[in-house]
């Protein structure tokens, strides 16, 4: 994104207004696709099941080849990660070293991209969800931002001075280390780290956490909470120490069933920040844009993409 673009999309502003833009935001079990202008304009949506990557970017395929006979704007695509986001290297827009068997070195952006010579915004699911969040919900009107989804993994966008992280690929805050609650020995359920946040308090560690027992069934009071809202603050911490987001929305599976976790995460930040840096009240927040900041932010990404032509 070039400066005039970052100007259209902080003044709120779509180029292109004639003709709406396709979003597809890639996820681990669904894809969904969106043909949209916002989240109060949407003209389609199709669900697409994340089976094999022949089969389900096929079935996208299908669905955009249809959306571009009638004319889009942009294409926006949004992806679990993670991702190859160099524009120079030789596997840009590939998927890289998931553990979703087939998909490693899966070519998204290529295959959905073939064939439209229109503007491609591509990006992490959870950066698009960010962005919409900053245009439409939770994170109005800030530059410094963070989404972060607590659900089968632990995804997090992180939006800084107006964009999204990039250096070594995208942030990856969701594979922190950080320090295990004294007395917490579960097994960490991410397969590359034993003590990262994904694999200490993610859906995925949660389920395992509970030896079959109902997410929904579980009392605020269980013992199981603590070493997950541990977890969780001090992924906040390390957040406000280094991006330093103005706000911070939290969603996700294991969120939406649990909402005050959010109250006692905030708790346990500010006791984790011990006084050396302040926070504003009501820091943690739930994403407004609910369920829809996934496709929207395919939406916002495919925007971002024709802005940044335009500049
Ligand atoms: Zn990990």
């Amino acid at each position: 994104m070039n400066e005039t673009g970052l100007l259209l999309r902080q003044r709120g502003g779509c180029a292109g207004e004639s003709r709406p833009y396709a979003g597809v935001e890639l996820g681990g079990t669904k894809c969904v696709c969106t043909l949209a202008f916002a989240p109060d304009r949407v003209l389609d949506r199709r669900v697409v099941p994340t089976t094999t990557p022949d089969e389900t970017l096929g079935a996208i395929v299908a669905i955009l080849a249809g959306w571009r006979r009638s004319g889009i704007a942009a294409l926006g695509i949004g992806s679990f990660g993670p991702l190859d986001l160099d524009g120079c290297s030789a596997t840009f827009g590939h998927i890289l070293a998931t553990a979703k068997p087939g998909w490693r070195m899966a070519d998204v952006r290529g295959t959905l991209a073939a064939g439209f010579d229109g503007p491609v915004g591509f990006d992490t699911d959870v950066n698009g969800a960010a962005l919409a969040e900053m245009r439409w919900g939770a994170g109005q009107g800030l530059d410094d931002f963070a989404y972060v989804t607590v659900g089968t993994g632990i995804g997090v966008g992180l939006v800084v001075n107006g964009r999204p992280t990039r250096g070594l690929g995208h942030s990856e805050v969701g594979h922190l280390r950080v320090p295990r609650m004294p007395g917490d020995d579960a097994p960490s359920a991410c397969p590359y780290h034993s003590d990262c946040v994904e694999g200490l308090a993610s859906g995925t560690a949660l389920v395992a956490r509970l030896a079959g027992r109902k997410v929904d069934e579980v009392a605020p009071d269980d013992p199981v909470w603590p070493p997950i809202v541990h977890a969780l603050a001090a992924m906040c911490h390390a957040m406000v120490s280094t991006g330093a987001p103005l706000r911070i929305a939290l969603g996700g599976g294991v969120i939406d069933r649990q909402p005050a976790l959010i109250g006692r995460i905030e708790s346990a930040l500010i006791a984790s920040l011990g006084g050396y840096q302040a926070i504003p009240p009501a820091y943690l927040v739930p994403p407004e844009l609910g369920a829809m900041a996934g496709p929207m932010g395919s939406i916002v990404l495919a925007a971002d993409a024709l802005g940044a032509i335009a500049g």
